[in-house]
């Protein structure tokens, strides 16, 4: 079957609809609610913390079914500490401090920068988090503003909300019954922003993404992987809702979107063929253990040694609609799969896929004679633990009947190659309720005038005046300003007497060639720059020498001023290169006598040998014109 391809037109008859939530990490010298610094650490624990989780009754007398669910899981937290990372606050064994001023600082900056009404009092809540990732049990989360907006060459987009929150512990993984947290993350501040859904094109979506990280960048934010995290709302029509999380990469990000409008509308086809055929999931679970037994499957065999089973169940008139591609490389095998591996199971086997994975042809047969499947029929196949398998093919149960519906409401999870996996079901709006901890924050009018007379430069504006000040193209500017290195190159420009062209390239350009050349760039410190371009503006190197330094410097670990001389770069003194040229020119009397100033290039080629990166070329140059004319 031909996966279905999506033309721009049709995004806006298919109506699309999408909605971005950025969280991004805060650089404030300590936590939100503790005086922790702001950095996580990849160091072995000074202490572990195990904790369990028990529901409770409320205020009402009920117990929470999703925190109920949680528990039945019987799962245990062990939380990594660390004596300077963390202290008792983030182990939830003290009372949160007041709230950090300083993030809420740059809350209200940022919020003026995307024009948003600000509120004026900050009332910390709780917001109901159970997996373990915040030791209370919730996540403290505050409104700082709302109903802002952003304009894109496509049109204006609503900024409903900025919230500004404690970024949860880092979950490092499940072991021997104990999901594992480090607590440095926890605590660290976090902006949220969300915009309303009113983005309506695939590279409407990554401008805005991209705007509202550079307003981001404008002011103390955290950089690097990580400290940023997109998640992408996406609907059409017909389809459902669903939440993309994670979303890395801003330039594959009209991919993603076109791919997961593709997902929607091959299921829609399915969810059509499904009625045309009068599709029905039988509810009955089939033992297909002894069945199998001697198979030369490696994955059945080694499941049913180990004392497991091989259950089955029919999906009837799903034949052929199993291996239909939804995606590039996905099948809506992969979503079924994807319910079923949230029940800890590897995988599942499908008609469509089989026979494969050591399953033969006659065992196919005989599993479709067993099970009574016709050929419009199909089944689906799991070997695991029993109580594994069983729930993970009433997962499979429970995706196929809503195939029969449509889309299902989602989060999933981004993935590198612009495709998506399931995650789990649409979380329902959280729950709530005041932080009595930590009083109420009044944001004065005054102060707020104070923070919107002296907000930063905003990226575009920045790049404008860089042009105008030191005549720097439009190119360069830009990418000055992409890479976040205006403040680096006005630096250097205004200690040293250097063309702020040679500086603005070598920053944007230069240092991007020696990384991709595979050096250690991040290793080269503002000094490093800024003292290899002091000993240019002294007359110490030429302009050519600038890179070779920096290359030095990185190898050989030293001074741009040692290196220089280790490498010879040390400009010459006019007298020496005079010297030289003299030398050559007299070298090679009987080449000008014949050829005149026609020896000229040749000379020049053998004096630029001896002095590259030495001398200046058009000192070079004029010294040979005036020794040459000595002989003719
Ligand atoms: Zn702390």
């Amino acid at each position: 079957m031909v996966i279905y391809m999506v033309e721009k037109a049709d995004y806006e008859k298919l109506g699309l609809m999408m909605g971005l939530e950025i969280h991004q990490q805060l650089n404030t010298s300590k936590k939100l609610f503790c005086p922790c610094e702001c950095e996580l650490t990849d160091k072995k624990p000074d202490y572990r913390v195990l904790r369990y989780l028990r529901p409770t009754q409320s205020e009402l007398g009920k117990i929470d079914r999703a925190a109920f669910e949680e528990s039945r899981r019987k799962l245990t937290f062990l939380y990594d500490t660390y004596s300077q990372h963390t202290c008792l606050v983030e182990a939830d064994d003290e009372p949160p401090h007041p709230l950090n001023p300083e993030a809420l600082e740059i809350g209200l900056i940022i919020a003026s920068l995307l024009n948003m009404q600000v509120v004026d009092e900050f009332h910390t809540m709780r917001k109901q988090v159970i997996d373990g990732s915040n030791t209370g049990g919730f996540q403290r989360t505050g409104l700082v503003a709302t109903n802002g907006y952003m304009d894109t060459p496509y049109g204006r987009v609503v900024i409903e909300n900025l919230c500004l929150e404690e970024d949860a512990a880092r979950r490092m993984g499940q072991r021997k019954g104990n999901m594992e947290f480090r607590l440095d993350r926890l605590g660290i501040p976090l902006l949220e922003i969300t915009t309303d859904p009113s983005i309506k094109l695939p590279e409407q979506v990554r401008e805005v993404a991209y705007q509202i990280g550079q307003v981001l960048r404008s002011t103390k934010v955290k950089r690097g992987l990580g400290t940023i995290r997109q998640d992408l709302n996406i609907s059409i029509r017909e389809g459902a809702r669903v939440e993309i999380k994670g979303v890395q990469d801003l330039d594959s990000m009209p991919i993603l979107v076109e791919n997961e409008v593709k997902r929607q509308l091959n299921l829609l086809k399915i969810r059509e063929e499904l009625h045309n055929r009068e599709a029905e999931i039988e509810g009955e679970i089939y033992d297909l253990s002894d069945l199998l037994r001697e198979t030369e499957s490696k994955i059945v065999s080694k499941a049913l040694k180990k004392g497991g089973k091989v259950l089955a169940i029919k999906l009837i008139g799903f034949r052929g609609l199993i291996g239909k591609e939804l995606q590039p490389n996905r099948r809506f095998g992969t979503e079924l799969a994807g319910y079923a591996k949230k029940m800890g199971v590897a995988g599942i086997f499908h008609t469509d896929e089989l026979p494969a994975y050591g399953i033969t042809q006659e065992e196919v047969v005989k599993v479709n004679e067993f099970l009574g499947v016709s050929e419009e029929d199909a089944f689906i196949m799991v070997a695991d633990e029993s109580d594994k398998a069983r729930n993970a093919l009433e997962e499979v149960q429970h995706r196929a009947k809503i195939a029969m519906e449509g889309v299902p409401e989602e989060t999933r999870k981004a993935l590198e190659d612009a495709n998506t996996e399931y995650l789990r079901p649409l979380p329902t709006a959280s729950r709530m309720y005041v932080e009595t901890d930590i009083p109420v924050q009044v944001i004065s009018q005054e102060h707020l005038e104070h923070v919107k007379a002296n907000l930063p430069e905003l990226p575009e504006e920045k790049k404008g005046r860089i042009i105008e000040e030191y005549g720097l193209s439009e190119d360069l500017a830009s990418q000055l300003v992409r890479q976040d290195k205006v403040d680096q190159f006005e630096k250097i420009v205004v200690e040293c007497e250097v063309e702020p062209t040679t500086v603005a390239s070598l920053l944007a350009y230069t240092l991007k060639e020696l990384r991709r050349e595979g050096l250690e760039v991040g290793n080269l410190t503002d000094n490093h720059i800024l003292g290899t371009f002091q000993l240019l503006s002294a007359g110490k190197i030429s302009k050519d020498a600038v890179s070779d330094i920096l290359v030095g410097v990185l190898k050989e670990k030293s001074s741009p001023e040692e290196t220089a001389k280790n490498l010879n770069l040390i400009m010459l003194s006019n007298e020496k290169v005079a010297e030289i040229i003299r030398e050559i020119v007299s070298s090679h009397e009987k080449m000008i006598k014949e050829r005149k100033m026609g020896a000229m290039g040749s000379l020049m080629g053998m004096a630029m040998k001896e002095l590259k990166g030495k001398a200046d070329g058009k000192l070079v140059n004029k010294f040979l014109k005036e020794e040459i004319q000595k002989y003719l």
